[in-house]
């Protein structure tokens, strides 16, 4: 019998003329960057705050629970790993306090120039902070939003609950499960 086992999506290299960004600062303090994971020409970009770790302390590859929560509820709601590209507002982890209306709207274009290049058919933002930084309003929230989809930004996007808040508070995971199923739905009509 098949069952889910969450896999280390590959890395997507950050393009060569983008390695050494400075734009925001975040560079002084923040993570190693990392543009995306998983495939870059999938149908689905899925759009989380920032980076989790890859590593761990000794620099062994990690699978963190945001993504083990991610690929689970994918998995359930029939949607292939090959169909899933996964990036962030912020291309790298911040580790301190800094500027996040002002570091997100800078970052946020390095997303604009990914959507340009890869053109997914739908996209899903996963959580309160890649839902206001991608629909510009930092009023809007996923509990308002959830269950319909929005043009944004020229692309068909819809909205879920962080998979780390669903892994923290188990109510939730049905719910993101639900969003998954949205979007599974959806891109079968695409397809
Ligand atoms: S967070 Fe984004 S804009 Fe800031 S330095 Fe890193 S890649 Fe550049």
């Amino acid at each position: 019998m098949n069952s889910f086992c969450p896999v280390m999506w590959r890395e997507d290299s950050t393009p060569d003329d983008q390695k050494d960004c400075k734009e925001c600062g975040l560079y002084q303090q923040g993570s190693r960057m990392i543009w995306g994971e998983g495939n870059p020409k999938a149908p689905i970009m899925i759009i989380l705050d920032n980076p989790g770790a890859r590593e761990d302390r000794e620099g062994n590859p990690m699978i963190c629970g945001t993504r083990q929560t991610l690929q689970k509820a994918a998995y359930e709601a029939g949607i292939d790993k090959e169909q899933i590209y996964v990036t962030y507002i912020l291309k790298r982890q911040p580790k301190c306090g800094y500027d996040k209306e002002k570091t997100r709207k800078i970052c946020i274009n390095h997303l604009y120039a990914q959507l340009e290049e890869q053109k997914p058919k739908l996209i899903l933002c996963l959580g309160n902070v890649a839902v206001q930084s991608f629909f510009g309003n930092p009023e809007l929230e996923v509990k308002g939003l959830r269950g319909n989809f929005y043009q944004m930004n020229g692309y068909q996007t819809t909205v879920a609950y962080h998979p780390l808040a669903a892994r923290r508070r188990p109510n939730l995971y049905p719910l993101l499960l639900e969003d998954m199923q949205l979007v599974a739905s959806e891109l079968q009509k695409k397809i």
